[in-house]
């Protein structure tokens, strides 16, 4: 298939979770800059297939191999090529066609593909929350080979990053006390502990103010998502974890914060609309117009600020702990808690169980053993961490 080579060619890793069709919107709104090379999808074959037709990419992969002849008998008369399995992905993401790689996979399965398209030279809209937390040392030591700022090709997608981000190209790196990340405190943030006991699926999936998946909705309304966030502003922004900073934010509007020297705050405010960052992540660093939504600043709300609750949150308090303890613990953290969360949403177990969980798997980590880390002793500690946690999960 002959591609222009006029544009933007990008590809979109997760092309049918909800920053994936956000980020479709936003190429599309920019059609003029950007064109949709390739899409991945993993189960959603059928949504795949539609995207297939409708945008007509060169390339698509359906990384589980149970749905590639459903996806190819839907799309007929497309001229691109459908490759399968996380061989296609790594295809996909080195062909020489492609300049930018929009890593929204969800998973520990958007890591690899997400350092095969930095090592192959590629610019990283990265919104998979895998690739830094559980692999940031090695991503950083991958960028660390270019010569000039990481900043460049790794640009994060993800609202509080991208904030952090913004903020940051007005400032020398000297001039930087610390970061704070702003979280709605998710559906839960007043309850009691007692409260927090009978918690449904339900009623932890209905987010207050993003749209988002199931997943990281969880995660939210846990507070592990910002602890997973900390842990990836420290390999984003090169900080130690004591200049990184939570602070509760009910209507995300400020998306967070950066604290200079001199006590002066810098802070980056929008619609909670994820295809602003995502837009930034793929024009930076140019600003373009879009019909995307407005803040309207004579109808805010007021703007409350506070502390997290590190007792009734205790995900958050472990993800800092893994962070700081580095090696392959914030894949451990990580793996254990995706396993918590499908057996929460399965009716399996209670939401405090959430964080009891990770914690026990966490424990039984650290008196294993300490291998250098290189990206297959992560994936294996994430196997093994899944494995201990479904174990504990059915005992
Ligand atoms: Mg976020």
């Amino acid at each position: 298939m002959k591609v222009s080579r006029l544009k933007t060619n990008i590809v979109i890793l997760g092309a049918t979770g909800s920053i994936g069709r956000q980020t479709i919107e936003v190429a599309q709104a920019l059609a003029d800059r950007f064109r949709i090379y390739g899409l991945s999808a993993h189960n959603q074959g059928a949504r795949l297939a539609e995207q297939i037709r409708r945008l007509s990419p060169a390339k698509a992969v359906v990384t589980n191999p149970e749905h590639y002849r459903e996806v190819l008998t839907m799309t007929p008369g497309w001229p691109g090529e459908l490759l399968s399995g996380p061989e296609g992905l790594l295809e996909l993401v080195t062909d020489p066609a492609v300049d930018v790689v929009v890593s929204a996979m969800v998973g520990a399965a958007g890591i690899r593909p997400t350092l095969a398209a930095l090592q192959a030279g590629k610019k990283v809209a990265l919104a998979n929350k895998e690739t830094l937390v559980a692999a940031g040392e090695i991503i950083m030591a991958e960028l660390a080979q270019d010569n000039q700022d990481h900043t460049v090709r790794l640009i994060p997608v993800d609202s509080e990053h991208s904030a952090i981000f913004q903020c940051l190209q007005a400032v020398q790196p000297a001039a930087l006390k610390e970061v704070h990340l702003t979280a709605s405190g998710g559906p839960f943030r007043q309850f009691t502990i007692e409260q927090m006991r009978t918690i449904s699926p339900e009623a932890a999936l209905a987010h207050p103010t993003w749209r988002m998946g199931g997943k990281i909705t969880i995660d939210s309304a846990t507070l592990m998502n910002k602890g997973l966030e900390v842990i990836e502003a420290h390999w984003l922004f090169g900080l130690p974890y004591d200049r990184i900073q939570v602070v509760i934010h009910p209507q995300s509007i400020v998306h967070s914060l950066i604290e200079l020297v001199d006590g002066c705050l810098l802070a980056q405010l929008g619609p909670a609309d994820m295809r602003l960052p995502i837009q930034y992540a793929l024009t930076f660093p140019e600003r373009k117009e879009n019909p995307f939504s407005r803040l309207d600043l004579y109808h805010l709300s007021a703007l409350e600020f506070y502390p997290p609750d590190f007792t009734r949150f205790p995900c958050l308090e472990l993800a800092y702990a893994a962070g700081k303890a580095g090696g392959a613990l914030p894949a451990v953290l990580n793996a254990a808690n995706e396993e918590a969360v499908r057996a929460f949403l399965a009716g399996g177990i209670g939401f405090l169980e959430i964080p009891r969980l990770v914690e026990r798997v966490m424990n039984a980590y650290a008196r294993e053993n300490n291998r250098k880390l290189d990206l297959e002793t992560i994936l294996a500690v994430d196997a093994w961490a899944r494995q201990l946690a479904r174990q504990l999960l059915s005992g």
